[in-house]
């Protein structure tokens, strides 16, 4: 496997990093998940954009250009004769001193890999997946933004842990005033009386790709939409809910702490914004050059 470092593809085994870099010793850095469907690679825009932003918030000075990046993604992904797969780019502060300064990390260093995706199951889309609320709480945005899709994501493998340890592969996480915020790696909806729900990014939310896609396809259908705070009992007693995110795409959820959603099987619409998303994945998209 060839891997993008900073400005040239290198074997696997050659990446590395240095033991130095604030990405490894603080969680110094930012990155995307991207998604290459049939040759082309999905909202590539929209994710670079996002980085550029999470790189603004983090003070990071993103030394090559939009067009750069773009490039790169796709050059990772011919040189891996990848055309359905995951891309992960990652942009470090670099290497420093032993210090949480980030004056001495004059070079960050960009990685990309390109792979092929780990899917849920496909029996998760057919009949829903179940899930909980844990006790770990979405970190306060004026502690760490969860806007910044920044390298430091412990606060997201804690509740992981502790949705894995119960034998659960996705978690709601509430915000420290006790509303949803999202899941570990997912933003979440909820439809109710006709009406897509999600939580606001203020809440604690990422502001995922997925979900801005999922937003359009309900301007396209015609199904109101809001973001809203969404308490626990708002999750529970909802007719439909659903999982965004670039790997999960839309995967629906038919329990949550032990309730039933609906009537425990994946809903209409749901389906409906699923059939969508994947119309969507196989006509847009940026094509590898
Ligand atoms: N929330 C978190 C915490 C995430 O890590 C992700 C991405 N895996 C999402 C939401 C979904 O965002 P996107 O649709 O941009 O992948």
């Amino acid at each position: 496997m060839k891997i993008y470092m900073n400005d040239k593809l290198v074997e696997a085994t050659e990446a590395k990093v240095s033991v130095f870099d604030h990405g490894l010793l603080y969680g110094d850095g930012i990155f995307e998940g991207i998604r290459l469907y049939d040759g082309c690679v999905f909202k590539l825009d929209e994710h670079l954009e996002r980085l550029e932003y999470s790189a603004k918030a983090i003070m990071l000075d993103i030394p090559w250009s939009r067009e750069e990046i773009a490039a790169a993604v796709c050059e990772t992904c011919r040189a891996n004769g990848l055309v359905s797969g995951y891309i992960r780019l990652v942009i470090t502060r670099g290497v420093g001193s032993l210090g949480l300064s980030i004056k001495n990390c004059d070079k960050p260093q960009l990685i990309i890999i390109a792979d092929k995706i780990q899917l849920y199951p496909e029996e998760y889309y057919e009949k829903g997946l179940e899930i909980i609320t844990v006790p770990t709480r979405r970190i306060n945005s004026a502690a760490l933004p969860p806007t910044i899709k920044s390298l430091n994501y412990l606060n997201n493998i804690l509740a992981k842990i502790e949705a894995q340890h119960l034998g659960y592969h996705e978690a709601i996480m509430l915000n420290d005033q006790g509303y949803v915020a999202e899941c570990t790696g997912d933003n979440i909806f909820v439809v109710h009386k006709g009406e897509l729900i999600t939580p606001t990014a203020s809440a604690g939310a990422l502001k995922g790709i997925t979900r801005d896609t999922v937003l359009d396809i309900a301007e396209q259908l015609g199904v109101p939409w809001r973001e809203a705070n969404l308490t626990r009992y708002d999750v529970w007693v909802a007719e439909e809910l659903f999982l965004t995110g670039t790997a999960a795409e839309i995967i629906p959820i038919v329990k949550v702490d032990a309730r039933t959603i609906g009537n425990g099987l994946p809903g209409k619409v749901t389906a409906r914004f699923l059939e969508q998303f994947r119309q969507r994945v196989s006509r847009e998209g940026t094509m590898l050059s």
